[in-house]
């Protein structure tokens, strides 16, 4: 069966002779799988959460960013798939532009799916439940839409494990770039070297 290109509405928002967000393509299932959290100063600051699912990055858009307090619930919409290559774009969409503002590569690594069942699957029902290995974000942590399927709204929760812990706030101890150590001043500037520590 034919499968629709997931990306269409990513290209559709963008200008890509505007923009120096990459254009990208659907890419091969791999067995390392990446997530990234991108963080955005747009119209409001939000973080943008990313997991490699069947060659695509899905996305959502988490307001307040990730946390690893398990008794904090953070909302995160979803929005449209991004290709593979997006999760070490960082950079400045220009303003007047889809998503126009500064973008972080904020934290990346791997994740492992912790479900028996197909990560399509599991986002079909609503239920994604994964490990991160980043350099911030640590163990488990679930995603969950909170009402029926075709719903943008989901939560975002960290699972009760050793990297847990409502006093680790990464989002407000370490806000810098994982990928180069800018800030998103730095960034926004377009400062190109990693920033020199003081
Ligand atoms: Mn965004």
């Amino acid at each position: 069966m034919a499968r629709s290109d997931p990306l269409k509405s990513y290209h559709a928002k963008r200008d890509f002779t505007r923009t120096a967000e990459p254009k990208g393509r659907l890419a091969r299932a791999r067995a390392k799988p990446v997530f990234v959290v991108q963080k955005h100063d747009a119209s409001r600051l939000h973080y943008d959460f990313r997991l490699e699912i069947e060659g695509v990055l899905k996305s959502w858009a988490v307001p307040k960013g990730p946390s690893c307090d398990p008794a904090q619930r953070r909302l995160a919409v979803m929005t449209e798939d991004h290709p593979l290559d997006y999760a070490r774009f960082e950079g400045t969409i220009p303003e007047g532009e889809y998503g126009g503002g500064t973008v972080m590569v904020w934290d990346i690594g791997t994740y492992r799916h912790l479900k028996e069942i197909s990560l399509e699957k599991a986002i079909r029902q609503g239920r994604v439940e994964f490990a991160l290995s980043g350099k911030k974000l640590r163990g488990g942590f679930v995603l969950v839409r909170t009402q029926s399927l075709g719903d943008p709204n989901w939560l975002l929760i960290k699972m009760r494990d050793e990297f847990a812990g409502p006093s680790r706030d990464p989002v407000a101890d370490a806000p810098d770039s994982a990928l180069t150590g800018r800030t998103l001043e730095e960034i926004a500037a377009g400062a190109s070297r990693k920033r020199q520590k003081a």
